[in-house]
């Protein structure tokens, strides 16, 4: 099965999107995380991206279709969960070139639980898993509950590029919602209780797909 989870920073793509990986036994791809590791490695290619990525602005089309052209070619008959990925429509086209898709997730979420939840934000450095300062805690302050790594707040979830993050979904990324309701491809899933249980957004999103 070919997902994309769609929607704006902050909506818990991510999160949901490894949770249906253990769920469906297909693999996350986030090209969130693919830029991220090429800035880590300090790669050329990291050293070209990160300006992007820093400033909450995206990465040009060319530059992370090729990015993800390389992750997914392993996956293409196993299929994937694909997320943060298309975020233009060019993407979105460039995608159709790559691979068809089955479904693509489009979360809604208001603008005030985004830039609460992404305020309060914790990645592992090692293996990637997303907590909540106030609402996913760790067992362990600043220790990831799976691998024991290190936790940090992403140098794009400070609330002036989170402004930007959200102007350049809504002008860049939000008619990619048109390109695949056209298609038909398209399933809604509303989120607006902050307290609400991850868990059951997955089972939500499970009966929809
Ligand atoms: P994310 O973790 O998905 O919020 O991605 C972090 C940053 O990586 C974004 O703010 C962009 O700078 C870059 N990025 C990730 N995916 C894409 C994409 N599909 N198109 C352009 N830039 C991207």
């Amino acid at each position: 099965m070919k997902i994309v989870i769609f929607g704006p920073p902050g909506s818990g793509k991510g999160t949901y999107a490894s949770r249906l990986e253990k769920r469906l036994g297909v693999p996350h791809i986030s090209t969130g995380d693919l830029v991220r590791e090429e800035i880590r490695n300090r790669t050329p290619l990291g050293r070209t991206i990160e300006k992007y990525s820093s400033s909450g602005t995206l990465v040009p089309d060319e530059i992370i279709t090729e990015i993800l052209k390389k992750r997914v070619a392993s996956e293409l008959s196993r299929g994937f969960i694909l997320e943060g990925y298309p975020r233009t429509v060019g993407q979105a086209e460039q995608l159709e070139k790559i691979t068809r898709v089955d479904v693509v997730v489009n979360l809604n979420v208001p603008d005030k639980i985004i830039v609460d939840r992404l305020s309060a934000r914790l990645q592992c450095k090692s293996c990637g898993a997303i907590y909540n300062e106030r609402t996913m805690k760790p067992k362990v302050s600043g220790k990831c509950d799976k691998c024991g790594g290190e936790l940090f707040r992403r140098v794009d979830d400070q609330p002036e590029v989170i402004r930007e993050r959200l102007r350049v979904y809504r002008e860049a990324s939000e008619p990619v919602v048109d390109f695949y309701r056209s298609r038909n491809l398209l399933r809604d899933v509303v989120n607006d209780d902050p307290n609400a249980d991850p868990g059951q957004i997955v089972d939500q999103i499970l009966k929809l797909i």
